[in-house]
């Protein structure tokens, strides 16, 4: 397990939920239409945009792909190190 820093940006965050459709348990709507991040198995804060999760290498590349599919790329990962991982720079 590693732990990653999760980020939406709710400014550029636009709703298209194609990070629900992918990562359910990482990612939710809210009532203002912006997605936010779930810790795997606490309560969810619906206003909590960025968040330190645990995951496995497996959670790590469904994470990826949720913030891939992102039209607005509104989704930020760092590592532990607090290197961005996504998008890559
Ligand atoms: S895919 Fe991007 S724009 Fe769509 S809900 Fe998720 S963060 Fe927001």
């Amino acid at each position: 397990m590693s732990q990653y820093r999760i980020k939406v940006d709710p400014d550029l965050c636009i709703g298209a939920a194609s990070c629900v459709t992918i990562s359910p348990e990482t990612f939710q709507l809210n009532e203002e239409n912006k997605a936010y991040v779930l810790d795997h198995g606490t309560e969810p804060t619906e206003r909590t945009y960025e968040r330190v999760v645990e995951m496995d290498d497996s959670e790590k590349e469904q994470l990826i792909m949720a913030a891939q599919s992102c039209p607005t790329l509104a989704i930020f990962i760092y590592d532990e190190s607090g290197t961005q991982i996504f998008p890559e720079v």
